[in-house]
């Protein structure tokens, strides 16, 4: 469920009209609603009210300021997976002690600046990571709260490139080989091991690789009790996916999954954590573009927007799925159109879907991307030296751009000329 909804002939984002948005900031430009985050996220923290919980947002999804404030001012923590996210969290008003810092690489850098500002916890994917963070710790005189990654070898059923919790995958400590690293962990000086974390990946569509993710998660909370630490916190990761169509059948609702998290490690009195990216962010964001050009091909039709795979990378590189559909809505009884809908930049994987059945548009005709809310703007760039694309924030009948789309100056002038030219 979402706030794009049609009214009176129009797309509107919440009480806008998204023909205003595009007038006054035009297009391509993101636009996200605030009572769609906010409904996320409160759908997560009352899935998990029946016991002492925090939802850490994954920030990497979408970690505009203003997104982030928003989120924050309803309670949320952040999973942080760089300084520069960490920096961001701490920007936007978020406490140290409301941050936890997942990832595979944490610098040295990251760990100190983390330690001086204040951190939940580090959620530590190795040994070498675990000495890291004691050295750093130790030199600073204080103890770091961290939870061990483990990679509990369960199957996501999602797509390859966003499947983390196989044995193949970088991510963790095979559960296997937990006991031991909780053990080097407890040995270690500056360490203090509070808990536990798994995330096994994203768009997950079912709940059946969560429950035997957290099956073992329960099991391992009891051996490492056994083994005497003392493990009272689990961060479960984030993952739970969103529908990408209208027609396809939906993926589990939060409900379900807080039942599932109640179910599975509810008896051990641990404080629980989540870290949901995609379920908040995704379905609260729309990319508004406007058609350049219809071009007629040899038995094909492409329709030519002015958003392209640097605005919008998702379809390019993970073969993803949006609806597109146009900001005018289509009369009852319009014809409709096969379409190859491609953006302009300079390669065939520029391609936002091939034999797309459309309602007939023409040249300048607006369209709206649904759910590009998560992993849209966030993994934007300027190949082909086009303007990184603007943010705008929705919230009841005002909007706002929450980031500026840059001129060509402002592009060029970041870029340095050495002494010899
Ligand atoms: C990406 C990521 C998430 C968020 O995943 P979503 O599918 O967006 O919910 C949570 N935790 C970690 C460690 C991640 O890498």
């Amino acid at each position: 469920m979402d706030h794009f909804l049609y009214r009176d002939g129009q797309l509107f984002a919440e009480d806008v009209p998204l023909t205003e948005i595009a007038a006054t900031v035009g297009t391509p430009a993101y636009v996200y609603s605030t009572a769609t985050l906010t409904r996320h996220f409160t759908l997560f923290d009352e899935a998990l009210s029946w016991g002492p919980h925090m939802v850490c947002y994954a920030m990497k999804a979408a970690s505009n300021q203003a997104i982030l404030k928003t989120l924050a001012e309803l309670g949320a923590g952040m999973d942080v997976v760089s300084g520069g996210e960490y920096a961001r969290a701490k920007a936007a008003g978020v406490a140290g002690d409301k941050i936890v810092f997942s990832g595979v690489g944490k610098t040295e850098f990251e760990i100190r600046q983390a330690l001086e500002g204040g951190i939940r916890q580090f959620n530590v994917e190795s040994e070498p990571e675990l000495e890291a963070i004691s050295k750093v710790a130790t030199s600073l005189g204080v103890t770091a709260p961290v939870t061990i990654r483990v990679n509990p070898d369960v199957d996501a059923k999602t797509h390859a490139k966003i499947a983390t919790g196989k044995s193949e995958n970088k991510f963790g400590i095979p559960i296997a080989k937990a006991r031991q690293a909780y053990a080097d962990a407890a040995a270690l000086p500056g360490i203090e091991v509070v808990g536990i974390d798994v995330h096994i990946g994203s768009q997950l569509t079912e709940l059946a690789p969560f429950e035997a993710a957290y099956n073992k998660v329960a099991e391992l909370t009891e051996a490492l009790r056994a083994d005497g630490h003392d493990i009272r916190r689990l961060d479960l990761g984030g993952g739970l996916g969103i529908p990408y169509t209208q027609s396809n059948e939906a993926p589990p609702l939060p409900t379900d999954y807080g039942a599932l998290i109640q179910k599975t490690v509810g008896h051990l009195g641990c404080e629980v954590e989540i870290e949901p990216g995609r379920l908040i962010a995704g379905n609260a964001g729309i990319l508004l573009s406007r058609v350049i050009y219809v071009k007629e091909g040899e038995g094909r039709n492409f329709l030519i927007l002015d958003a392209a795979m640097n605005d919008l990378i998702r379809p390019a590189m993970y073969e993803a799925h949006h609806d597109i559909i146009p900001v005018i809505e289509p009369e009852p009884g319009h014809e409709r159109v096969t379409y190859d809908i491609v953006g302009p930049v300079c390669e065939s994987g520029d391609t936002f879907a091939k034999g797309r059945e459309m309602p007939k548009l023409k040249a300048g005709d607006l369209v709206a991307f649904r759910s590009a809310g998560a992993y849209g703007a966030v993994m934007s760039s300027e190949y082909n030296t086009r303007p990184l694309v603007p943010e705008v924030l929705v919230k009841d009948d005002q909007h706002a751009v929450i980031r500026q789309r840059p001129t060509f100056d402002e592009i060029i002038s970041r870029d340095t000329i050495p002494e010899w030219l």
